[in-house]
């Protein structure tokens, strides 16, 4: 029997079972349970986890001393990655594996990170390290991105735990180092050290996605099913320079900006996949008005030309629907009476899912037909380093998404699930290098126009924190029951 259509008609008949319980509870938590999860959330935004002066580790084995007063196995419970000279003793992941019942299924892993942006006190109100609630919120560094979901999947699995839960095969949970930045890639290195991460049917990453509010509404559930590869290039003309009082035509910095005014002309072909697709049919009747028209235009073969042009001068439209590359940097000559030698400009790109970095580098060199510019691939250098491999977009399982759109539906009800691409990235890249489909949904629910994730007094409302912690609770036990 093919693994997908198994998990499809298991999973129905568990949600069958649990529906009727999640009318009545439906983004509710007991209160002894709410406290705890409060408490945990706290105890992780008040320990500092930056990349500068934070430790992780301090984080991590906390997290593990909760594990192990809950009755967890020692050896179940893992403090483990690098050496980290440069940081010494601070870059260290915790890794809990949650038994279950067969050993023949294969474990799901959910991975989260610990660490967090930097933050100065005199930017904020109130200090980022003190948890504070004030006014309907809670305020802290982490509160969005990402302490709230990991305080909930340690809450949440504890309290399975507790309540004697028996998943039907391994869970995993990762909560991991230097996804913000830092050298020591968590995920990263977690694969490449830890045979169980690597046997994962699949993973649940609540760093992305998310439930979209307007006005207190809950307008959209998002669950990024794939995301855009990052990729850095340096553009560079090179000539012999000279004085500046005899001006040449070459002149080095005239070569570059010439390249750079084709790439501002330029646009990478319109291209849907699996993912943007499934994602724009959806988002058509909710958009509405003209936007919702031209959605539906652009889905047609051909797309309507008319209404592609409209929906890509919208930004964050048209990351959906292409690859695009800007100028980010700019560094050229050496005094003010010389003739450049060296213009040099820095390139960032967001690649489509099935397109690489180096064909990207190809188009880039073509468009500007100047052998004398060197067009150079640096990788994913702004962004952890290292050459990232393209995502290619997994298949909404219906293991992960049947269980989420039931729970998810009957605790924002009205709200669509819409599978998403990120335009940005996230760790789900280093889980497809290894073939481990990634889904990423943060269930919290936050203000369209309040996402305050690396910026100042970052909040939470309270209500989206007790919504996710019920949210989680309820779909880990589904993940555990296919
Ligand atoms: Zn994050």
């Amino acid at each position: 029997m093919g693994i997908h259509k198994h998990w499809q008609a298991a999973a129905a008949a568990t949600l069958i079972a649990a529906s009727a319980a999640l009318a009545q509870t439906a983004g509710k938590v007991p209160p002894a349970e709410l406290a705890e999860a409060r408490a945990i959330f706290k105890q992780l935004i008040e320990i500092n986890t930056t990349d500068s002066v934070g430790s992780v580790t301090a984080a991590a084995e906390a997290m593990a001393e909760r594990f192990r007063k809950a009755g967890f196995a020692a050896a179940d419970i893992q403090i483990a990655g690098p050496d980290s000279p440069d940081k010494p003793g601070r870059k260290k992941n915790l890794l809990v594996r949650y038994r279950g019942s067969s050993s023949s299924n294969k474990p799901v892993l959910f991975v989260a990170h610990l660490d967090v942006v930097e933050a100065l006190r005199a930017d904020w109100t109130t200090d980022p390290f003190e948890f504070v609630e004030k006014e309907g919120f809670y305020y802290g560094r982490g509160t969005q991105d990402m302490k709230a979901n990991d305080a909930i999947l340690v809450a949440d699995l504890i309290r399975l735990h507790q309540e004697g839960f028996k998943p039907d095969r391994d869970i995993l949970l990762a909560l991991t180092a230097d996804e913000e930045g830092g050298s020591y890639n968590g995920v990263e290195w977690l694969i490449e050290n830890k045979l169980e991460v690597r046997q994962a049917a699949f993973a649940i990453n609540p760093d992305a996605g998310g439930v979209d509010l307007d006005k207190g509404r809950a307008v959209s559930i998002n669950v990024e099913a794939t995301e855009k590869l990052y990729a850095d290039y340096d553009i560079t003309a090179k000539n012999p320079g000279g004085h500046s009082s005899l001006p040449r035509p070459d002149n080095a910095i005239y070569e570059l900006t010439a390249a750079l005014q084709k790439l501002a002309a330029y646009t990478f072909p319109f291209e849907l996949n699996g993912v943007t697709r499934a994602y724009l049919e959806k988002l058509a009747p909710i958009e509405g008005g003209q936007n919702g028209e031209d959605i539906r235009a652009i889905l047609k073969t051909p797309p309507d030309e008319a209404a592609l042009a409209r929906l890509s001068a919208i930004p964050g439209f048209n990351s959906i629907v292409r690859t695009t590359c800007v100028a980010t940097r700019l560094q050229a000559g050496h005094a003010y009476n010389a003739l450049p030698q060296t213009a040099m400009a820095s390139v960032n790109c967001r690649i489509l899912p099935g397109h690489s970095a180096a064909e990207v580098r190809d188009r880039l060199a073509a468009l500007f037909a100047d052998p004398k510019l060197e067009v150079k691939s640096l990788g994913s250098l702004g962004h952890g380093g290292g050459d990232r491999k393209p995502m290619t977009p997994p298949p909404p399982i219906p293991a992960v998404f049947v269980p989420l759109t039931a729970i998810a539906q009957s605790i924002w009800p009205g709200a669509q699930v819409l599978p998403t691409m990120e335009a940005g990235a996230s760790d789900s890249v280093y889980l497809a290098s290894v073939n481990i489909p990634s889904y990423g949904f943060s269930a919290l629910a936050i203000e369209r126009n309040d996402v305050r994730a690396h910026g100042k007094d970052e909040r939470l409302p309270v209500e989206s924190f007790e919504k996710g912690l019920a949210f989680y609770y309820e779909f880990i036990k589904a993940l555990g029951s296919h």
